[in-house]
């Protein structure tokens, strides 16, 4: 069988690849000469993963899995939520998107934060999500140079680094969306 993880990025598909049945094979969106822009206009995490999966399937005919990552922060309502990519512009630029929230929160005690990751899965006709959550609070500068977006203001509750000091393997352990991947591969090898 099939199926399609609609990103190309060959690592997150490979780690993937690995820890599913054998009989099922990955695509990514280049294999299946998909070029363009998948649109991604919910109004939640969720429904853009939905929304990414159904068009892929739609468009395409594979059946596909997506998924969406959003940071909230609690005294924010939830912000930047599923804006967190563009939170302080199209250019869609890390920095600067750490500077709006950095100082969005200059004044506040409550820091409480959680990163959530959806992935939806369109398979067989049918439609089913699988969500990881990653609790911590927003540090008040930023510590560290690995991994991307917030990683460097992220610090996950119980641990004394930030996401961009940990190494790779320990965030993935712990991360929204380590933890969403397990629910599906759990899921495809039932
Ligand atoms: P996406 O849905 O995976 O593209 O994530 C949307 C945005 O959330 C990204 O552009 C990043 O700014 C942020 N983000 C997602 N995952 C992470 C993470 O693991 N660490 C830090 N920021 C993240």
């Amino acid at each position: 069988m099939k199926l399609v993880f609609a990103t190309n990025n060959l690592n997150k598909i490979k780690e993937v690849q690995e820890l599913i049945p054998k009989d099922i094979k990955l695509l990514s969106l280049e294999d299946i000469g998909c070029f363009e822009d998948i649109p991604e206009t919910g109004n939640t995490i969720e429904g853009n993963a939905i929304q990414k999966a159904n068009y892929i399937k739609e468009k395409y005919g594979f059946d596909c899995f997506a998924d969406d990552t959003g940071l909230e922060v609690d005294t924010l309502n939830g912000e930047p939520g599923v804006f967190s990519a563009r939170y302080a512009g199209d250019q869609r630029n890390s920095n600067d998107n750490m500077n709006k929230l950095l100082n969005a929160l200059k004044n506040s005690i409550n820091r409480t934060a959680q990163f959530k990751t959806v992935i939806a899965l369109n398979s067989n006709n049918k439609l089913h999500t699988f969500m990881g959550i990653c609790k911590g609070e927003i540090i008040i500068s930023k510590r560290g140079e690995n991994g991307f977006g917030y990683d460097p203001i992220f610090q996950p509750k119980g641990y004394n680094e930030t996401f961009a000091e940990m190494d790779i393997s320990i965030k993935n352990s712990i991360s929204h969306r380590g933890k969403a991947v397990q629910l599906l591969i759990a899921y495809l090898n039932s």
